[in-house]
């Protein structure tokens, strides 16, 4: 067993750094403020083969595995997550066409993400169906050579940015295997009766795009279907395993940042004649911060290279994506309460990380579901 990236691996995450640091620093603030975000990062970002590194080289990608990804998410989160989640996830769902799609459907899909030139999402969650994917009820009926799309989802990352949005939707309503109902069906957003609305006011990432979407008698052809009709839950399940040990690699990027910012600002700051790093009370909560993230970055790690040698554990997975959840919240709540009533105020940016953080408990299977696997698997 070897704990040392490889070279490659070091190089990624120096560069990441190096390009997080030059083009999220100065925005970071703007854009949270304003819920907004430059698009020509996203396209710098692709230029220097970041967008999709665990996609194949033939669409463009880098050829790499999730344990890049997360070294690449790592990095990224501990300079800014919004600004993370903005530039990251214009990807988000190719894994699902790279490994069920039809080369047709690859070629024409993947090489424009990879390069920059599109944007995608991933419509799962309905306003009546989040943790219980299973009971999604947007429908897409038959007609011909086509699929007539109707329902409507919510907090779709990249909603109004997407050109194109994989769709988990109701295709084999009679199936009495309620995991054999659901189709992933690509919507390219230009089709008549698609519409998507910016959620405003998030408690955090702001500067990434969350939109509610609606179909209305959306038409596209039957083609558009990614792997087999009936078999989208488990592909949206096979999605799920890839991108939670990403966010759990969010977490661990998070409370990196929280740490640097909280060892920056207790050296600093003085009371009753000494700077804050003088008293033990601080000391212990940079050591609980630094232990709690090596755990989180430990577990990442161990689950993110089974996935890549083919062998995927879903409990390690899961069990990740709960630490790290509640691990990132943490320290970022002990970052905050070292820096005092300076770390509430917005100009602090402390106060972003702890506004941030709450999004890993919640996105990609929350904090609970992901226990629920753990304890499921347990207990079978
Ligand atoms: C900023 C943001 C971006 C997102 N991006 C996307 C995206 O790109 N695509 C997408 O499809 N979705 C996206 N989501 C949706 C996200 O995945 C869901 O919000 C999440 O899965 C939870 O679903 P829900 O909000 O419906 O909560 P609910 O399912 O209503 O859960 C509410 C609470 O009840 C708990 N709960 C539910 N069931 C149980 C149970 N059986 N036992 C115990 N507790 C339970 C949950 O853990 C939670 O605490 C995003 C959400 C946010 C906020």
């Amino acid at each position: 067993m070897d704990f040392e990236f490889t070279k490659e691996q070091k190089d990624i995450a120096k560069a990441a750094r190096e390009f997080a640091l030059g083009e999220f620093v100065e925005k970071a603030e703007e854009f949270d403020r304003e819920e907004s975000f430059d698009d020509s990062i996203m396209k710098r970002a692709a230029e220097l083969g970041f967008l999709g590194i665990f996609l194949d080289e033939r669409y463009g990608g880098a050829g790499l595995g999730v344990f890049e990804q997360c070294i690449l998410q790592e990095e990224f989160a501990a300079v800014d997550l919004g600004m993370s989640v903005a530039t990251l996830t214009p990807v988000f769902g190719s894994e699902i066409i790279q490994k069920f799609g039809t080369e047709e459907q690859k070629l024409r899909y993947l090489p424009s993400l990879t390069s920059g030139d599109a944007i995608m999402g991933c419509a799962l969650t309905e306003p009546d169906a989040g943790s219980d994917l299973a009971s999604a009820a947007a429908t897409a009926v038959r007609e011909g050579d086509e699929l007539v799309i109707n329902g409507s989802k919510i907090f779709i990352t990249n909603g109004t940015r997407a050109d194109f949005l994989i769709c988990f939707v109701v295709t084999d309503p009679d199936n009495p295997g309620k995991h054999r109902r659901h189709s992933i069906v690509i919507v390219e957003t230009d089709r008549p009766g698609f519409e998507a609305n910016k959620l405003r006011g998030k408690l955090g990432i702001r500067a990434s795009d969350t939109a509610e979407i609606s179909f209305n008698n959306v038409r596209v052809p039957r083609s558009n279907i990614v792997g087999e009709q009936g078999n989208g839950f488990a592909e949206a399940m096979y999605l799920f395993n890839l991108n939670r040990i990403a966010i759990a690699a969010q977490g661990v990027g998070l409370a990196r940042a929280a740490l640097e910012e909280s060892i920056k600002h207790v050296k600093k700051r003085m009371a009753f004649g000494a700077p804050l790093a003088a008293y033990q009370a601080i000391q212990f909560k940079i050591a609980d911060i630094f232990t709690l993230m090596q755990a989180g970055r430990n577990m990442v790690y161990d689950a993110a290279w089974r996935i890549d040698q083919g062998r995927i554990d879903h409990r390690l997975v899961a069990a990740a994506k709960a630490f790290c959840g509640q691990m990132a919240v943490k320290c970022a709540d002990m970052a905050l309460q070292m820096h005092g009533g300076y770390g509430y105020l917005a100009e602090y940016r402390v106060q972003r990380i702890y506004r941030d953080a709450k999004i890993i408990e919640i996105y990609e299977g929350t904090t609970e579901i992901e226990k629920i696997i753990v304890a499921k698997s347990l207990l079978a």
